[in-house]
């Protein structure tokens, strides 16, 4: 008995000789390209789904456990999880993924980033982007960028694994380019139009596709829209013939109906993120997906 126990362990030895890399993201969007960039080097788990509004997770214990023996922490950064991330990393009592830990890559930390405040910034209105515009997922410039980012600190935890995150990263970008090629055609006919987001998280998307915003459902990002802001967006999107207003379908479309309906402009509602739809299963079909909705509301 000992003996084919001591067989079976010696044959399946080498399958599992060398565990994956526990890869823990705060988003489904960083997990999916986390993935494309780890293949099977590395088991990665999402901290939140496609479906929330990332800006509110619940901090439920359960997610600390996740973080307690996690290899890597991948978060956005800019403040974007300071309601509910920082708890989870202190109860993790993992010390590497602290912000400055050597198991931490925090994204935003490799974009370009829009909307950086200049001035001392005033929290007390309830701003939710007080380090600059966190959602720049959606722009696949800023996509690839992390990706890269990505390889390069995957390859600094597992030097073994570099030739495949190398590899990976290069297929990823491959696809991106035939995407983006196919993405433009869909933009050109549409370029200069005008959409009013519900929050600010388009700015990137935005100007990757060639569309304008015009305004925003939420006075400041995280303050719900009063009526008398809903009435002057109506004479907005009717002065300047706005096309759509965005509402990730997290949100509540209800004052988006209202200016809609006063305005003729459509309503448009998209997946905050990969996982956000059941067809954004991967970052790919996410944007694609973005861009069918976005393009052919605005047409
Ligand atoms: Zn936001």
């Amino acid at each position: 008995m000992n003996r084919i126990l001591l067989l079976a362990t010696a044959l399946l030895a080498p399958l599992h000789a060398r565990a994956a890399l526990d890869v823990v993201t705060t988003t489904q969007g960083l997990a999916a390209l986390a993935q494309e960039v780890g293949g099977e080097r590395v088991k990665v788990q999402s901290l939140s789904r496609g479906i929330q509004d990332p800006h509110f997770v619940d901090a439920n214990p359960t997610l600390a456990v996740k973080l307690r023996n996690a290899d890597l922490l991948v978060d956005v950064g800019l403040d974007l999880e300071i309601g509910w991330l920082p708890p989870l990393v202190n109860q993790s009592r993992n010390p590497d993924i602290q912000p400055t830990g050597s198991r931490r890559f925090t994204a935003a930390s490799v974009v370009s980033v829009l909307e950086v405040p200049r001035g001392p910034v005033d929290r007390s209105m309830g701003d939710l982007h007080p380090a600059g515009n966190p959602h720049f997922l959606s722009d696949p410039r800023c996509a690839r960028k992390v990706a890269e980012g990505l390889a390069r600190k995957l390859t600094s935890l597992d030097a073994g694994g570099a030739a495949t995150y190398q590899k990976r990263l290069a297929d990823f970008e491959r696809r991106l380019d035939a995407d983006e090629a196919r993405w433009r055609a869909e933009w050109a006919p549409v370029r200069g139009r005008k959409v009013i987001p519900y929050h600010n998280s388009w700015i990137y998307f935005l100007d990757w596709a060639g569309l304008q915003g015009a305004g925003y459902l939420e006075p400041k990002p995280g303050v719900p829209p009063p009526p008398s802001h809903l009435a002057e967006l109506v004479g907005v999107a009717k002065a300047q013939g706005v096309k759509a207003i965005l509402v990730e379908n997290f949100y509540d479309r209800k004052s988006a109906d209202v200016v809609a309906r006063h305005s003729g402009a459509k309503v448009m509602m998209l997946p905050g993120d990969v996982g956000g739809t059941p067809q954004a299963k991967s970052y790919e079909a996410w944007v694609d997906q973005l861009v069918q909705l976005v393009s052919g509301a605005v047409r």
